[in-house]
């Protein structure tokens, strides 16, 4: 059984970034609505319960014809909002050390530059998906955007941080401004947490 990881956060704790009325919604209905469609889908099907969800992800391929790609959007969808939650803090908690902003900036030439980027990869991405940043083998970051449930784990990257730009992440707030919502994104990064995922990621 995969449970719905709780908020880490109280749902008012990003106003006026992301109102609590978006966090309710987006985590009591529709994240926890992955974690019940997946545990459905795994019910008739012993030999998968004693899986993690991230080994779960990577050995989709073991799954039996019928259910292998609800499953994967169903845990990919469980998963990625895990990261997406553990990506933000409160206004207050979103200080970037001076470490960490020298690391991303030896990848992405300043932190200004990476935020274009990682934003960039937002605005153009069609329809439904998410923009990460993650650690690849070669222990480099790396910005990349994917569609539906798509998620870098399964490409043996190590995602450290990821942006929700599907609908039901910002329409409440921004109707159909995605700009917008991206540009109050940066404004309550979980910093310290992506800095720590980091360290484990290329030691
Ligand atoms: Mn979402």
């Amino acid at each position: 059984m995969f449970t719905l990881q709780s908020l880490p956060y109280d749902y008012n704790d990003l106003e006026p970034y992301i109102t609590k009325t978006t966090l309710e919604i987006h985590h009591d209905k529709h994240h926890a609505g992955y974690v019940n469609k997946l545990n459905e889908l795994l019910a008739p099907y012993e030999e998968f319960a004693d899986l993690e969800l991230e080994q779960l992800l990577k050995q989709i391929d073991r799954l039996p014809d019928p259910i292998r790609q609800a499953v994967f959007n169903n845990a990919g969808q469980v998963y990625n909002h895990n990261v997406y939650w553990e990506s933000l803090a409160p206004k207050s908690k979103s200080v970037i050390s001076d470490r960490f902003e020298k690391i991303i900036s030896h990848s992405f030439s300043s932190l200004e530059e990476f935020k274009k980027v990682f934003s960039n990869a937002g605005v153009a991405q069609f329809g439904s998906g998410w923009v990460w940043l993650s650690v690849n083998l070669e222990g480099l970051l790396e910005v990349e955007k994917t569609s539906n449930a798509d998620t870098p784990l399964i490409r043996e990257r190590k995602p450290i941080m990821v942006m929700d730009v599907w609908e039901h992440a910002y329409y409440l707030d921004y109707q159909n401004r995605r700009p917008e919502y991206i540009s109050s994104f940066f404004e309550i990064v979980n910093w310290p947490l992506i800095e720590g995922k980091y360290n484990a990621a290329v030691s």
